[in-house]
C-alpha cells in the first residue's frame, strides 16, 4: 500500500479480481443520476465519474442501463442494445480510464417496476408503486430477455467497460422471477426455487460465455427482501451458489425491495447496519462479497471489513457528496470529507421529481462540467453575516477562490438551524456537516467571529467591498386570541432553549419542522440517542435478523411515546404531503407508531388554561394538552438589508434571509456556493 493511512488497513488493501487488480476496497455503488438521459449527458456522466475514479474509488458501477426497451425504469431512460449506442459510453469508459480507475455498467431490467405500458414481469401483477400491469413474458419472451442481457453484456464490453453488474436486487424483474410473491408461473421459469431461480442464473452464465474470463460480472444478489413471500435464507444461499459457478466474479448485496415499507438508506438508518446480512453468506461462497447500504465514512467502512463482514464496502451517495472521500481516507484527511448525511433531498428525491441528481452537502455533483469554483483574479474583502447552512458555504467557498472573507456569527457555534435539526433524534447526521465546514473554515483561512450580532452601523463602518446577508429567518408570528399563553413555546425555545415540555402536546404547523418536532418529543430527554442500535432499529422496523421467514419480517416491535401529541395543520389532506418522496412515508409511519394524532382542517380558536380550542372538521373540541408548540413556518431575517443599501453598500442576500418559504438546507448551500463562484 504506497501512502497508505495506517488507521485504514482493510480498507486501502488492494483486491485482485479476475484479470484486474482494485487500489482498495471502496466501491461506488450504482445510482442513477438522470444525466444518463440529457442530450450529450454521457460526456458530463464520464467527467463526473472521472472526477471519483481521480479520488481513487476502487470500483466504480454506473446507474442501470435496460437491456430492451421493455426493462426500461421510464420511457426513454438509458438503454444499450445497439452498436450505434456503443460509441457514446467511450465517453464514461475512457474519461474513466484516463483517470486509472475501473468502471463497470449495470444493467438493470425495471419489470413490473418499469413506469411505462410495455412492463413485463414473470406474472401479470401489477407492483403496488408503478400504475401500470405488466404483461406476463412468454416463454420465448424470457429466453429473449436473457438474451438482450447477454447482448447488453457484449455491447458495453465494445464500449471499454471492465465489467459489468447484473441488478438482482431490489425487486427488479430478476427479483420478481426469484420470489414466489412475484412469480405465479407454471412453467420452467416458476414454481419451485430450482425454476424460478433459473433465469438470473441463465443470465450469468450465458453472459459469461458471451464475454470470455477478462471481465467482470458483479451480481447484486438480493439478501433481504423485505417484502411478504420473499426469499428464504436457504434460497439466498442456493442462488449466491449457484451465481458463483455461473462465473459471477462479485456479489453485491441487495437490501430491500423498492415497495418493501422498511427504511433501507435513509438518514435515521443506523450507520452500516445491514453488513450482518452480507456476513452470513461469507464462508459459503469463495467470490468477494460486497456490503452495502448507510456506510459513510472511513472509519466504519474499516470496522466492517476488519469484523469481517465483508470483502468491499459499496457507496453510492457518499462519493456523490465528496469524490476524494478515498483520497482524504488515504491521505488522513478525514476531517476534510464531505460527509453525506443520507438526507436523499437532492439526490433520490430529484431522481422522482425527473430533475438531475445533486447533493445538498456538495451542490457540484453531476455539475462537475458546468459549475467550476476557480480562484478569483480580484481578491476583495467579503463579509459574510450568519454561519448558518448559507453562510459556511459561501464563506469557505469565496475563501477558497482566494477572498478575503470574514464570517460573523451571533451565536457561540457555527451552525445555525442545523444545531437544532442535528437533535432530533436519527438526525444526527447533520453534525458531521458542521465538521466538514469547520474544517473548511480553517484550511481556507476565513476570520471567524462567534458571538458577534453585527448591526448595520458596524458593517457600513468596516472596509468591506461586499456584504453577505446569511442571516437566515425568524419563526413566523401566529395570530392565535391567547397565543402570549405561559403554555405556548416555539419550536426554538424547545430545540435551542431547552424548556421543559409537559406530558400532553398540540403542534400547531405539520411542515418539516412540526414533523421533527413531534419525533423528539415522542423520545424521552435522558434517552441517550438510539439511532445506532442496529437490534433495537430492526425491531421497531420489523426485520427478523434470524431470516427465518420467507422475506425475513416479523411483527414490529414499537417503544410505548414518551408524550401523547397532537399535530394540526389547517389544510386539508395528508399530514406531510410536501415532505420528501422517499422519506415523507417514514415520517409519517414513525409518528402513526408512536401514536401521534394528526389533525388536518383544523381552525384555530383559542389557547388558554384548558389548552388549544380549535375546531376539526368543523368539529369544535378543546385538546388538554399542557404545551402548545408553534412550528407554523419562517420569515425572512434580513433587518440589516435597508440600511446597508441606503448606505450604498453592495449586499447579497442568500438562504433564508433571501426567501424562507419552501428553504430548505439544500438551497442554501447552493445560494451560498453558486454566490461565492462568481464574487
Ligand atoms: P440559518 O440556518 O437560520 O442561519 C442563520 C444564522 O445567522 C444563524 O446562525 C444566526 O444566529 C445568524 N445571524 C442572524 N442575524 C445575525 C447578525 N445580525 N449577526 C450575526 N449573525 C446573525 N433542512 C433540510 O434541508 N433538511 C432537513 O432535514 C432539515 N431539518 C431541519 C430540522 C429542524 C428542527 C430545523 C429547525 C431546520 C431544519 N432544516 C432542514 C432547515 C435548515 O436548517 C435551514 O433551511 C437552513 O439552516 C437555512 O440556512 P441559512 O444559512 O439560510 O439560515
Ligand atoms: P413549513 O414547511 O412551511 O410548514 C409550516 C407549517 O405551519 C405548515 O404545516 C402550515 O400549514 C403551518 N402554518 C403556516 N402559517 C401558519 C399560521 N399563520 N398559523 C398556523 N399555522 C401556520 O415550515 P417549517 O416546518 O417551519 O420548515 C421550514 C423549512 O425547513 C421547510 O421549508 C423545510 O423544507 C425545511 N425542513 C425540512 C425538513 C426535511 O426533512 N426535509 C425537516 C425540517 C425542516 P397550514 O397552513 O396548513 O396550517
Ligand atoms: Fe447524501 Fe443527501 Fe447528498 Fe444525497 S443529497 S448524496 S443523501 S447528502
Amino acid at each position: 500500500m504506497v501512502g497508505g493511512n495506517a488507521k485504514y488497513p482493510h480498507l486501502l488493501a488492494p483486491l485482485e479480481v479476475g484479470h484486474v487488480t482494485l487500489k482498495n476496497r471502496a466501491m461506488m455503488g450504482s445510482m442513477h443520476v438522470g444525466l444518463e438521459e440529457e442530450w450529450f449527458g454521457l460526456k458530463k456522466l464520464g467527467e463526473y465519474f472521472a472526477a471519483r475514479a481521480a479520488g481513487e474509488a476502487g470500483l466504480i458501477v454506473t446507474g442501470g442501463v435496460a437491456p430492451n426497451f421493455a426493462g426500461w425504469v421510464k420511457p426513454f431512460a438509458a438503454r444499450l442494445s445497439n452498436g450505434w449506442e456503443v460509441r457514446k459510453h467511450r465517453y464514461v469508459t475512457d474519461a474513466v480510464h484516463r483517470e486509472g480507475g475501473v468502471i463497470c455498467m449495470q444493467i438493470l431490467h425495471a419489470g413490473r417496476y418499469s413506469y411505462s405500458p410495455l412492463a413485463v414481469a414473470p406474472s401479470a401483477i401489477k407492483a403496488p408503486i408503478s400504475p401500470f400491469r405488466p404483461r406476463a413474458l412468454s416463454n420465448g419472451g424470457v429466453r429473449r430477455t436473457i438474451g438482450d442481457f447477454v447482448n447488453c453484456a457484449v455491447r458495453a464490453k465494445e464500449a471499454g467497460y471492465d465489467g459489468v453488474e447484473v441488478m438482482g436486487s431490489e425487486g427488479y424483474l430478476i427479483n420478481q422471477f426469484l420470489a414466489q410473491h412475484t412469480n405465479k408461473r407454471g412453467d420452467e421459469w416458476g414454481g419451485e426455487y430450482e425454476k424460478r431461480m433459473r433465469f438470473p442464473v441463465e443470465i450469468v452464465r450465458q453472459i459469461r460465455e458471451a464475454v470470455g474470463r477478462e471481465f467482470l460480472i458483479i451480481y447484486r444478489l438480493s439478501m433481504l427482501d423485505l417484502v411478504p413471500d420473499g426469499s428464504t435464507w436457504q434460497e439466498v444461499v442456493t442462488l449466491g451458489k449457484a451465481i458463483e459457478e455461473a462465473g459471477a466474479s462479485i456479489l453485491n448485496t441487495g437490501i430491500g425491495w423498492h415497495e418493501a415499507r422498511v427504511p433501507t438508506i435513509a438518514t435515521m438508518v443506523p450507520r452500516a447496519a445491514f453488513t450482518w446480512v452480507t456476513r452470513k453468506l461469507r464462508g459459503e461462497v469463495s467470490i468477494p462479497l460486497v456490503a452495502s447500504n448507510r456506510i459513510n465514512m472511513p472509519e466504519v467502512a474499516e470496522s466492517v471489513l476488519a469484523a469481517g463482514d465483508a470483502d468491499l464496502i459499496s457507496m453510492a451517495r457518499p462519493f456523490l457528496a465528496d469524490p476524494d472521500w478515498v483520497k482524504k481516507a488515504r491521505e488522513g484527511r478525514e476531517e476534510e470529507i464531505n460527509t453525506c448525511i443520507a438526507c436523499n433531498q437532492a439526490c433520490l428525491d430529484h431522481i422522482f421529481q425527473n430533475k438531475r441528481c445533486s447533493c445538498l452537502v456538495n451542490p457540484l455533483a453531476c455539475y462537475e462540467t458546468e459549475i467550476t469554483i476557480k480562484a478569483t483574479t480580484r481578491a476583495r474583502r467579503i463579509a459574510v453575516v450568519g454561519a448558518g447552512p448559507a453562510g459556511l458555504a459561501c464563506a469557505t467557498t469565496a475563501a477558497k477562490r482566494g477572498h478575503k472573507v470574514t464570517l460573523f456569527e451571533a451565536g457561540e457555534q457555527i451552525g445555525g438551524q442545523f444545531l437544532m435539526a442535528r437533535q432530533i433524534p436519527g438526525k444526527e447526521e447533520f453534525s458531521e456537516t458542521l465538521r466538514y465546514f469547520q474544517t473548511q473554515l480553517r484550511l481556507t483561512g476565513v476570520e471567524v467571529r462567534l458571538g458577534e450580532r453585527v448591526s448595520a452601523a458596524f458593517l457600513q463602518s468596516g472596509e468591506y467591498e461586499v456584504i453577505v446577508l446569511a442571516t437566515g429567518v425568524v419563526p413566523r408570528e401566529v395570530r392565535i386570541q391567547g397565543v402570549d399563553h405561559p403554555k405556548v413555546l416555539s419550536y426554538v425555545d424547545v430545540l435551542q432553549g431547552h424548556r421543559p415540555v409537559g406530558e400532553k402536546v398540540a403542534i400547531v404547523g405539520a411542515g418539516g419542522i412540526g414533523f421533527d418536532v413531534a419525533e423528539y418529543l415522542t423520545h424521552r430527554k435522558e434517552e441517550t440517542p438510539t439511532s445506532q442500535d442496529i437490534a433495537a432499529y430492526m425491531d421497531e422496523w420489523g426485520v427478523d435478523m434470524s431470516h427465518s421467514r420467507p422475506g425475513a419480517l416479523k411483527e414490529a416491535v414499537v417503544s410505548a411515546p414518551a408524550r401523547q401529541i397532537y399535530l394540526c395543520q389547517r389544510s386539508g389532506g395528508k399530514l406531510g404531503e410536501r415532505l420528501g418522496k422517499t422519506t415523507g412515508w417514514i415520517h409519517r409511519t414513525t409518528l402513526r407508531n408512536k401514536q401521534v394524532t394528526m389533525l388536518s382542517d383544523c381552525v384555530y380558536e383559542k389557547i388558554d388554561d384548558q389548552g388549544l380550542h380549535l375546531s376539526v372538521k368543523g368539529k369544535a373540541q378543546v385538546l388538554a394538552v399542557d404545551h402548545v408548540i408553534l412550528c407554523a413556518g419562517q420569515e425572512p431575517q434580513r433587518a440589516l438589508l435597508a440600511p446597508l443599501q441606503a448606505a450604498g453598500k453592495e449586499v447579497r442576500l442568500i438562504g433564508g434571509a433571501d426567501v424562507a418559504a419552501e428553504l430548505d438546507a439544500k438551497r442554501a448551500i447552493q445560494q451560498g456556493t453558486l454566490l461565492a463562484a462568481e464574487l
